[in-house]
């Protein structure tokens, strides 16, 4: 008798993706969940100087994390069906605008983070002042923008079909040069860039000057406060830079930054409402329901605006003031303390409570130096050189960087002594291969093996052991690197990754 073709169970739908065919218990899958994350930064306790802003108060964690539970399963699509999600975005607006310039009237939008209140922020300038609005047939719009100003707004460029024309920084101060602003401002211009303060280095831009060169010149000007816009309004001396100042016509502040809030959270704020409904979309072209859409996203769910409102709420200003003033005197107590290490020196004069370190030396290689700081248990973020600035490690100092300040300081030492005489392990000739690869014509699989060929394996525990990438990377241009990097990130979510 011939054996009988296995016929398999009935009619099932083979699990192509590894989906399992009975379903697992919530134990398994928390397990699995604690297991993987063994492989990520932590997230608590200030050790990881950039990505995570953690409040240190266990009460304002628990308060945001419930919220956003508690509204997870409410759908942000439709203001009408759902209207807790309109009396909590006009809490969170209105606290956001009475901090920054604005008051109960002040529009804004709650969106999922910087770069999408960046993203509507040009928006709103591209639909309201840009050529095609004003002239049409006239050109592409063009964003005016210091060489510091975060990437959200060459992305919106990029997606909104407009073009970017980036000015230089002062070489020392590193902040935004207004002459330099104002030569670049045209015909075409529709919006204008100032930070508050920049993210590389913590410095601010001269927001008044720019502000009132935008005005002069009948164009918007957005201050990116994405960073700075919920820690700058708890300290003393700050110089002006929010709605309140003449000329500024847009301010975007991350509440998953310095707002303590969990991830998906901002506020991107509006001098009139006609430029907030240039922000908005709507679509009626299909027989389905009515789209209107403040966000980029349509469908959403209401844990991330909850857990802001949340988050706010409990800390209450004088939280933020307590936060504010420790994340500050733990920068001003690292950058005294850099002083002292020979190897190290603080690039231009953070504002904010943001830091940059430079080598001091052409004996120390910043980016050996992280991951000998990684070794020790600390991650400090890599920057590559870019328009005159070198190389340099950032720190996002939050209010639990305070209690740990010291103890940094003596890793940065002790590192910066481990790091000195050695260069990163660049196999040589690499960087020929490099420039003569056609990236177009290379799979993900042969990209793998190159990196695993250069000492490079994806998918291994974070933060250590990229000295060589990040070298790699600083030795080409720009447009290169962003190649380069595509590369990496679709090699990184493919089936060849190790890990
Ligand atoms: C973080 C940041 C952004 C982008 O914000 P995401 O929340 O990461 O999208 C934009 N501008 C500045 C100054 C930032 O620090």
């Amino acid at each position: 008798m011939s054996p009988e073709p296995n016929p398999g169970p009935p009619n099932p739908v083979p699990p192509s993706g590894g989906l399992p065919e009975a379903g697992r218990s919530t134990d398994d899958l928390l397990a699995e969940l604690s297991r993987l994350k063994e492989g990520d930064l932590p997230v608590r306790e200030g050790k990881v100087a950039a990505y995570v802003y953690d409040p240190g108060r266990p009460e304002v964690r628990e308060a945001g994390h419930r919220a956003y539970m508690e509204m997870l399963e409410v759908n942000g699509l439709d203001p009408t069906a759902f209207p807790s999600t309109v009396a909590l975005e006009r809490q969170v607006v209105g606290a956001v605008a009475g901090a920054l310039g604005g008051d109960a009237s002040t529009p804004g939008i709650f969106t999922s983070g910087g770069t999408e209140s960046i993203m509507l922020a040009v928006k709103a300038a591209r639909d309201t002042r840009g050529p095609a609005a004003t002239a049409p047939g006239s050109g592409r719009g063009r964003i005016v923008l210091p060489v510091t100003a975060h990437p959200a707004f060459h992305k919106a460029a990029h997606y909104l079909g407009l073009d970017t024309v980036s000015v230089p920084v002062h070489p020392r101060t590193l902040r935004a040069e207004p002459s330099a602003v104002a030569e670049a401002i045209g015909p075409d211009t529709v919006l204008v860039v100032a930070s508050a303060p920049s993210y590389p280095h913590g410095v601010m831009d001269p927001v008044e000057e720019i502000a009132a060169l935008a005005a002069e010149h009948g164009v918007l000007c957005h201050v990116d406060a994405c960073v700075g816009g919920w820690v700058l309004p708890w300290l003393e001396g700050v110089p002006p830079f929010d709605l309140s100042v003449p000329g500024v016509t847009s301010i975007s502040c991350d509440l998953h930054k310095y707002g303590y809030a969990p991830k998906g959270a901002s506020v991107v704020l509006f001098a009139d409402e006609e430029l907030r409904r240039g922000a908005y979309y709507a679509s009626a072209d299909w027989p389905g329901y009515t789209v209107i859409n403040s966000t980029v996203q349509s469908s959403k769910g209401a844990g991330p605006l909850a857990g802001a409102w949340a988050t706010l709420m409990a800390l209450g200003a004088s939280g933020y003031r307590e936060l504010a003033a420790d994340a500050m005197a733990a920068s001003r107590r690292l950058r005294e303390g850099v002083r002292h290490i020979p190897q190290l020196r603080v690039l231009g004069e953070p504002d904010a409570p943001l830091v940059a370190l430079a080598s001091a030396t052409d004996d120390l290689d910043v980016f050996v130096l992280a991951d000998k700081v990684a070794a020790h248990g600390w991650f400090l973020q890599p920057q590559l050189s870019y328009a005159g600035i070198p190389p340099n490690l950032h720190l996002t100092l939050t209010g639990v960087s305070l209690a740990g300040v010291d103890a940094l300081l003596d890793v940065l030492a002790k590192a910066a002594e481990e790091a000195e005489g050695i260069r990163p392990d660049v196999p040589e000739g690499l960087a020929e291969v490099i420039e003569g690869l056609d990236l177009s014509a290379l799979d993900d699989r042969t990209f793998v093996e190159l990196l695993g060929s250069v000492g490079v394996e994806l998918g291994g525990p974070a933060g250590s052991g990229m000295s060589v990438v990040n070298t790699v990377l600083d030795g080409l241009a720009p447009a290169t690197r962003e190649a380069l990097l595509v590369r990496f990130l679709s090699a990184l979510n493919s089936p060849h990754a190790t890990g």
